[in-house]
């Protein structure tokens, strides 16, 4: 590559590693930082500004590279290795269960139990009244059965894994018959095909897309049917000429052939959302009911606790899955297991779990509610008396998310906001820089804030992230 006149100056000037060692001895913000993280952060800013110089787009120039300039950029890269990649931020989209954000936050309780279990030894696998080993499960099992009506639970690391265990226990190497219409993808690639051919079972598929009878399920049944398996289609629905077999039907055919039945109900709640004016989602003891031999449900959905795969159902399968030896890969860990523990106990009754979970809450939150705190904000962002900044209430939707409650729209109130001289996109971005992040949507050139997943607390920090943006402007 042949450098010009410039480029070769640039990198004569180029401060070298050593001298710039130096001078971080005498700089304040260093003063804590590990060794390494500095001398990695040294080497990483000297080796970018090389290549921005070899690379003439960059337009670097000699003021690029005085020492004070060069010391600027090593506490960037010194500030961004010093503080959490996992951070939290404010969910200004809308959607409540947001798969990207981390899903469920935690009830109050939850968080408490969690500190306290963390923090301290526990009875995690020892029996306290026989003072001999104990079983991990035996903490949410009675309670899963008390709010379920099943025989038997366990809890595992997620819903993708109760699912796998389950096939893996009940049917490897033998039939499981799923319609058509029910061969569901969930985002991050689980599908349900592929979980089946991963547990060593064999996708016997009945019925069309949109239709699929009873006969279909009947006609498919062979001596190596190992399973019925339902799958609740968590985030499309079906409709138009359709025609599906209820999972009670499903069980009456299973029991004349003595053959299990299961349901992925991927959600899964012990709410029914109907009488709070929303769609009814299948709850679990619906299911359990309907006589399920296996229902499996994720944890951090509807249900509003961590990240967990939950299995309810007939004692007698249930005791071989907690032998399985693929339990022990995906088994729950205690910390999960805590906060499970105190969310289940919030629903023996629902009403208080309504206010105290926060994903029920915000599902189920009145719209009057979401416009107070909407007014709340448009008046402390009008306050900032700036008159680059425009922001008006509208009325939009929000989205339940994490595949659930996927035909309905949540009516709510969001904040649009424009700032002269700055494009959508880039306020969307500032405010995704800001420290916490904030995290809204562009619509229609508008930068969108919807109320309904923003915190009363986090209010203010919208309003200082705004004004800082606007002090840029
Ligand atoms: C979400 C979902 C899963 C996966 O659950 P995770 O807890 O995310 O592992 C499985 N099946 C269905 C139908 C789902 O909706």
């Amino acid at each position: 590559m042949e450098l010009n006149e410039k480029q070769l100056n640039l990198l004569k000037m180029l401060p070298g590693i050593d001298h710039i060692i130096e001078l971080s001895k005498t700089e304040p913000s260093f003063f804590n930082v590990p060794r390494s993280v500095l001398l990695l952060s040294i080497r990483k800013t000297v080796g970018k500004l090389r290549n921005e110089i070899l690379d003439v787009s960059h337009g670097l120039n000699e003021k690029d590279l005085t020492d004070s300039m060069v010391i600027e950029k090593i506490k960037d890269v010194v500030n961004k290795a010093m503080t959490p990649n996992l951070k939290q931020v404010i969910n200004a989209t809308g959607v409540v269960i947001h798969t990207n954000l981390g899903r469920s936050i935690l009830a109050a309780d939850a968080l408490a139990n969690l500190d306290l279990i963390a923090g301290n030894y526990s009875n995690l696998e020892f029996d306290l009244e026989k003072g001999e080993r104990g079983l991990r499960y035996t903490a949410v099992e009675e309670l899963l059965c008390e709010l379920s009506g099943a025989e038997a639970a366990m809890a595992v690391n997620n819903n993708a894994a109760a699912v796998l265990l389950c096939l893996e226990t009940i049917a490897r190497n033998k039939s499981v018959i799923v319609s058509r219409g029910e061969l569901v993808e969930i985002g991050g690639s689980f599908r349900i095909p592929d979980i089946i051919a991963k547990s060593g079972a064999i996708l016997k598929e009945v019925g069309t897309t949109n239709r699929t009878r009873f006969q279909d399920y009947a006609g498919a049944i062979e001596n190596e049917t190992g399973l019925l398996l339902k799958v609740h289609t968590s985030n499309y629905s079906i409709v138009g000429f359709t025609e599906n077999v209820n999972l009670k039907e499903l069980v009456s055919l299973g029991s004349k052939h003595n053959i299990p039945v299961m349901e992925d109900l991927g959600s899964g709640t012990f709410i029914d959302f109907s009488a709070y004016g929303l769609t009814k989602e299948p709850t679990v003891q619906d299911s359990v009911s309907a006589g399920a031999d296996i229902v499996t449900f994720s944890g951090d959905k509807l249900l509003g606790g961590p990240q967990a795969g939950i299995i309810v159902g007939k004692k007698d399968i249930l005791d071989k899955i907690k032998k399985n030896p693929l339990t022990r890969a995906l088994r729950i860990d205690k910390l999960t297991l805590a906060a499970l523990e105190s969310t289940l106990r919030l629903y023996r009754d629902p009403e208080k779990a309504v206010q105290l979970i926060p994903t029920l809450l915000m599902l189920t939150i009145p719209v009057d509610l979401i416009k107070k705190r909407a007014a709340k904000l448009i008046r402390l962002l009008t306050g900032i008396k700036n008159s680059a900044l425009s922001v008006k209430p509208v009325d939009l939707n929000s989205k339940a998310g994490g595949g659930s409650l996927p035909l309905i729209d949540l009516p709510s109130k969001c904040i649009a906001m424009k700032i002269a001289g700055m494009s959508a996109n880039f306020i969307e971005r500032s405010m995704r820089e800001n420290i916490p992040p904030i995290i809204g949507r562009i619509e229609d050139d508008n930068y969108i804030m919807d109320i309904r997943t923003v915190k009363e607390d986090e209010l203010i920090i919208i309003k200082d992230a705004v004004t800082a943006i606007l002090r840029r402007n």
